[in-house]
């Protein structure tokens, strides 16, 4: 049976709950054991698919197909842990699943209340996969107080009282906000948040206080002794130059000890670090700097992309370079001065979106990329206008365009090279989707393989293998039958999916490195196991900075 950590949070959001979660789950594999990462979101939405990437950032794709919260992909990233489905759940599920039972009679005209109904759906959530993995570590989004958040609390209370006693622990994250003009770190807002907590039953076992002055002894003593808390279970949690160096940093300030020792682990099975330590190596020990320039649409947020740029990061990582990325807001592109914005990349990315706006400055960026043999990266929206720009300019299909703009305008503009896919195949089955369906759920979602094409750049880039499987999250799909047109004018289609019908890469053959992928293979890189297209991607830009 799992040991239970869950992780709040007060005094303030964005503290770093997910980092501090994710850290703490590597440092626990690096003791040996097995873990799982999960999520429970009080926000209201069902799912976060159709949520705004310019207010909740980017989207994350698990192998199964969910549509779920960036965090997850924190998750993976420190503990290579593919994340599922049933790694997250938002409030608004919690609320339809109880309310889709209670049509369907399924209480049998009970009177249906928080608790025991919402908090009994929380349970059952929680329990899934309850033998599988030695720790799961249950996140709690948002902060103690949240009007949303008290079936949460309220449930992992009962959870825990459930279990035999020692099963769960509680680790909550605070922030003691430092007061420059008395020099002083201020320890009252914990006290009340973690009174907070007491005053819905719950005790934490450990606090994580971040921090950006290094904190005294003695404060340390005063919120342990107002707080009821071990004084080793008092964790700082310093600010960082990178994320990668959580682990390290949350060792060392004694975090996952304090954990193990809160459910009497003793004596804890000693760590094996080498691969965050290599990490850090890595980290600190990059010579020179490659520019990488993002041409986007959602480009005032970074989080929208956030594991693109983590993706940039490792695979500078894996090349010993620093990446530095600049996001460039495709619209700006769209003019002949405002091209000359990508001058002096070593590489350039178009990375997914929806809709048209920008789009036609993603293209000039692909054309860009193609004619000065500057090193591109398309993933998904960014393979699409890539393919438009090569049939508009190689080609000579002047009119070349994606469906989704003609359904967006609801007008036909353009010859659709890419355009809306109604039926595919998935494993054995065939999956079929109306333009009509619902928002959510509609695209092609998850995990799905592409047969690579013998001596191509993307073979290569796999080691010389003849297949790979990446993430997907659209709609649309570029026109297998434009392929042999394409093909005679260098855009070799060097990735199929395996009924031959899908192009899932694309490659310009005379280039240094020019390759467009429908998947989203950023979701999957991780710092110790960069995904090998932005690896190789890398190495080109480099090549162009050292040429230069
Ligand atoms: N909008 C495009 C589609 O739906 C691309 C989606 C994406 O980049 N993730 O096909």
């Amino acid at each position: 049976m799992a040991r239970y950590i869950f992780i709040t949070g007060g005094v303030v959001s964005s503290l770093g709950k997910g980092l501090a979660s994710a850290a703490l789950g590597a440092l626990l594999q690096a003791r040996g054991y097995t873990v799982r990462l999960r999520k429970l979101d009080p926000y209201l939405n069902v799912d976060p698919g159709t949520m705004s990437p310019f207010e909740h950032g980017e989207v994350f794709v698990t192998d199964d197909g969910a549509e779920t919260d960036l965090d997850l992909g924190h998750y993976e990233r420190f503990t290579g842990v593919s994340a599922r489905r049933t790694d997250t759940i938002s409030a608004g599920r919690i609320y339809s699943n109880v309310l889709e039972r209670e049509r369907r009679g399924g209480y049998l005209g009970k009177t249906i209340q928080v608790i025991p109904h919402v908090t009994n759906e929380i349970k059952d959530f929680l329990a899934i996969g309850e033998d599988e993995v030695d720790f799961q570590l249950c996140e709690i989004g948002g902060t103690v107080g949240d009007i949303e958040g008290l079936p949460f609390f309220e449930a992992i209370r009962q959870f825990s009282n459930d279990r035999p006693r020692g099963q769960c622990i509680l680790m909550h994250l605070t922030l003691l906000p430092y007061l420059a003009a008395s020099g002083e770190l201020k320890t009252k807002p914990t006290q009340h948040s973690v009174k907070e907590l007491r005053s819905i039953g719950l005790q934490p076992d450990v606090l994580v206080c971040r921090s950006e002055q290094p904190i005294p002894d003695r404060e340390r003593a005063k919120i342990a002794l107002f707080c009821n808390v071990r004084p080793d279970a008092v964790i700082p949690a310093y600010d960082l130059k990178s994320i990668y160096e959580a682990p390290m940093a949350y060792h060392q300030a004694g975090l996952d000890r304090a954990v193990l020792d809160a459910f009497r682990i003793s004596p804890a099975p000693r760590p094996d670090l080498r691969r965050w330590e290599d990490v850090m190596d890595r980290l600190t020990n990059a010579e020179g700097e490659v520019r990488v320039a993002i041409v986007g649409k959602y480009t005032q947020l970074e989080d929208a992309y956030k594991s693109i740029s983590e993706a940039l990061t490792h695979g500078g990582m894996a090349n010993r370079v620093r990446v530095r990325p600049d996001w460039i807001d495709a619209e700006k592109l769209e003019t002949a001065e405002g091209i000359h914005l990508l001058d002096g990349y070593h590489g350039i990315v178009v990375p997914g979106g929806f809709g048209e706006r920008g789009t036609e400055g993603m293209i000039s960026a692909a054309k860009y990329a193609r004619e000065k043999k500057v090193p591109y990266l398309g993933i998904c929206l960014g393979m699409q206008m890539a393919v438009i720009e090569a049939a508009r300019n190689l080609a000579g299909i002047a009119d070349a365009g994606s469906e989704e703009f003609d359904h967006e305008a609801g007008a036909d503009r353009f010859t659709p090279v890419v355009y809306h896919l109604k039926e595919w195949v998935k494993g054995n089955s065939t999956v079929q989707r109306k333009i009509t369906d619902d928002k959510g759920g509609t695209m092609r979602l998850g995990s799905y393989t592409a047969h690579l094409a013998p001596g191509s750049k993307v073979a290569e880039v796999y080691g010389g293998a003849t297949e790979m499987e990446d993430r997907h999250r659209h709609r649309y799909e570029i026109d297998a039958a434009y392929r042999d047109r394409l093909e005679q004018h260098g855009l070799w289609f060097s990735g199929m999916s395996p009924d031959g019908r899908l192009p899932e890469v694309v490659e310009v053959r005379d280039h240094p490195w020019f390759i467009g992928v429908q998947s989203h293979p950023e979701l999957k890189s991780k710092p110790f196991a960069p995904a090998p297209l932005f690896r190789d991607f890398v190495r080109a830009a480099k090549d162009l900075e050292r040429m230069v």
